[in-house]
């Protein structure tokens, strides 16, 4: 094959080849490139200026795509190049985004690869070392990160991760927009979420926040407040409704706690079926819930101190948890199974705290 033919091959822009060579044996193909004649603008590659003194020729050997079943080996012929800014410097070169000893095309062929199969597999495809790949990932991820558009942020949202005792809490940027994870910040203070606000935006892009979702945490409030004033800040139903279920398990502990006797064994072992949407109930477990109501409503004496019978209190929160719409009816369901797992140390600790009002409670309750 002429190296005419080559060059329109191997198509890299602006480069001819003028060497080739195959080995059968070994299955390999290498190319030697040179810039083409109309070819000139050399850049340099520490600050992008045009540079026309050429330093020094070299040669720099880089993969490239296969060639049927040849693996594709390119020698190109490079300048340094003498740049009053910087001195002597590499030429820039498109096609060679990194020094690595790939061309942009290979990475990116790998880069792709990595999109639908795990490491080590592409690393097996290409004949690579997996960590070699890992390497050539992150770059293709680095430079596509910064040729995209980034959409503006309207809409944010602020959360914290639990990571565990040692490292406590991160912080974490939303575009609820698009749903993109946009920054992540070292634990859950004000200085944290201000950090983001003073690096990473703009006051431009700071005053396009219209509304930020985040939990009831008064530093992030408080932070918002100082940065975006005009933005609205808004409570997201999960959190509204954890808080809601914690109040309704504090009534219903204290009111188990205030009875004592018999009717503690009414009310014990409910928690869940009171929490449980009332049309999820099978007929013994609807009926267990009604049924301190019609043993209370018989006895008037099971008026609590402020007037009210413990039963009914709790059938209120019951049949206005029906009354909910159906979509909140899960969020209940969800907030009550994180409440379980979060506070069951706390619910411990607070039962502790009634246990030493129960002596009173013995005393003075006649029954
Ligand atoms: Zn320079």
């Amino acid at each position: 094959m002429s190296e005419s033919e080559w060059t329109k091959i191997l198509g890299w822009p602006g480069y001819r080849v003028y060497r080739s060579e195959i080995n059968e044996e070994a299955k390999t193909v290498r190319l030697w490139v040179r810039r083409k004649r109309g070819n000139r603008k050399l850049e340099c590659s520490g600050c992008g200026r045009r540079i026309h003194e050429i330093a020094e020729v070299y040669e720099r050997e880089v993969r490239d795509l296969p060639c049927f079943e040849y693996r594709t080996t390119v020698v190109i012929e490079l300048y340094r190049l003498r740049c009053p800014e910087c001195g002597i410097k590499a030429e820039k070169v498109a096609l060679l985004p990194s020094k690595a000893r790939f061309s942009k095309r290979f990475e990116e062929a790998v880069g792709q690869a990595c999109e639908s199969a795990a490491v080590r597999r592409v690393a097996r495809q290409f004949g690579l070392a997996a960590s070699t790949v890992r390497a050539i990932d992150l770059r293709y991820l680095e430079r596509w990160a910064q040729g995209r558009r980034r959409p503006a942020l309207r809409q944010m949202g602020v959360d914290e991760i639990y990571l565990g005792k040692k490292q406590k809490f991160l912080t974490v940027v939303t575009n609820l927009e698009t749903g993109e994870p946009l920054w992540f910040g070292r634990e859950r203070k004000k200085e944290t979420l201000d950090e983001f606000f003073e690096k990473h935006l703009s006051a431009f892009q700071r005053s396009a926040i219209r509304a930020a979702c985040v939990d009831m945490w008064e530093p992030f409030r408080q932070s918002l407040e100082q940065w975006v004033p005009e933005c609205r800040i808004i409570y997201d139903k999960f959190h509204i409704l954890q808080h809601a279920s914690q109040a309704v398990d504090e009534v219903r502990r204290a009111e188990f706690f205030r009875k004592g006797g018999a009717a503690r064994d009414l009310v014990r072992g409910k928690r869940w079926l009171l929490l449980t949407s009332w049309l999820n109930l099978d007929r013994g477990q609807a009926a267990s819930v009604e049924r301190p109501v019609c043993s209370e409503s018989a006895h008037s004496q099971s008026l609590s101190p402020q007037g009210e019978p413990l039963a009914v209190v709790e059938l209120h929160l019951r049949r206005s948890h029906v009354a909910l719409p159906a979509e909140l009816d899960r969020p209940i369901a969800l907030a009550a199974a994180e409440t379980d797992g979060e506070t069951s140390p706390h619910v411990a600790g607070s039962s502790g705290g009634h246990l030493e009002l129960l002596p009173n409670k013995g005393t003075d309750g006649s029954d």
